[in-house]
């Protein structure tokens, strides 16, 4: 009988207090995955994005225990995006599962995307929210009008909820491991290069322990990622506000010629024009760095240490 080895990918950051938990459930899954099916055989690859807690003690236990259990520890921290690119690129699996450590992505679900992906009928099975429970009011009217946004200005449609939470081909893989860009932007990418993908709709579950270390400030600045990753819209603003000016100029003039009020109406054109440039400059400045970031081809990771050099070492 042919193998068939799933490769789970679990990006970790300070997950400590999780990890005792995840492993536990994820050992149960996947023995239940193995008993159903004999062909299948696992692999767990933890990345470990420059934890400043035990979490790289933790891994280093688990893979000595068990061969099963590999780790990529990076130099630093490089953020969640960069952690599950090197958890792809380091798969050896026939398919590949990312998950996020703290149980918000239930393992649970792993043996219904098998189904679905081993079918034949899709690439990819992914997890979509459909409540936004036990989230902040103004967080979520804030994620609703990103979806809007993006796929108003966008042609890559990227579906409200998607979760990170995915099981994809190797196939699939490999067309994201094509796209070499350093400003990473998953969502996006994983709609980016097609394939037939499966969303399970779930609830929010709320993190088995530990705490997230997503702020509001950080969604922001994530959702402006996904725009101008995935949009050259914004840059158009310029001709847009530059046509809507010219409009305003002429209406200006009348009033001018009739005399009424001359000194403010001057005024606020300073103002308005005044803004207006800095603001088209402030989103071709954001682009430019971008190209800055792309051109400079910098390593999205470093690693400081993986299973294989830690029993070298040894
Ligand atoms: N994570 C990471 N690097 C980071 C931040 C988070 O690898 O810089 C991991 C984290 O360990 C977890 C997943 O990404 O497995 C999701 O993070 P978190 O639970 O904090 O986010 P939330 O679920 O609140 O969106
Ligand atoms: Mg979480």
């Amino acid at each position: 009988m042919e193998k068939e080895l799933i490769t789970v990918v679990v990006p970790c950051f300070n997950e400590q207090e999780v990890l005792p938990l995840f492993h536990e459930e994820i050992l149960r899954v996947s023995d239940g995955m193995t008993e159903a099916h004999p062909q299948l055989e696992f692999e767990f690859l933890f990345i470990n994005d420059g934890s400043r807690d035990g979490t790289l003690d933790i891994l280093r236990k688990y893979s000595a225990e068990d061969s099963r259990f590999r780790y990529v520890s990076f130099s630093r921290n490089f953020g969640k995006e960069a952690a599950m690119l090197a958890g792809m690129e380091h798969s050896k699996g026939d398919y590949v599962v990312i998950m996020d450590a703290d149980l918000q992505h239930p393992p649970k679900l792993m043996p219904q995307m098998y189904e679905y992906v081993s079918s034949g009928e899709y690439d990819c099975a992914a997890t979509r929210r459909v409540s936004r429970k036990g989230e902040p009011k103004l967080l979520s009217f804030f994620s609703r009008s990103f979806y809007k946004v993006i796929n108003k200005i966008s042609q890559t449609q990227i579906v409200d909820g998607a979760q990170d939470y995915r099981f994809m081909t190797r196939q699939m893989v490999n067309a994201i491991l094509d796209m070499p860009e350093y400003n990473r932007f998953s969502k996006g990418i994983f709609s980016w290069v097609g394939f037939r993908t499966k969303y399970i709709e779930v609830e929010n579950t709320e993190r088995a322990a530990g705490k997230t270390t997503w702020n509001f400030w950080k969604l922001l600045m994530y959702s402006f990622e996904g725009i101008t990753a995935f949009s050259t819209f914004p840059l158009a603003f310029s001709v847009i506000f530059s046509i809507l000016l010219f409009i305003a100029a002429l209406v200006l003039m009348i009033f001018a010629i009739a005399e009424l009020s001359e000194a403010l109406a001057v005024m606020c054109l300073i103002c308005f024009v005044g803004g207006l440039q800095l603001f088209c400059m402030g989103i071709m400045g954001q682009y430019l760095a971008k190209t800055y970031m792309e051109v400079k081809r910098r390593p999205k990771y470093l690693i400081g240490e993986t299973e294989e050099t830690n029993r070298k070492e040894r």
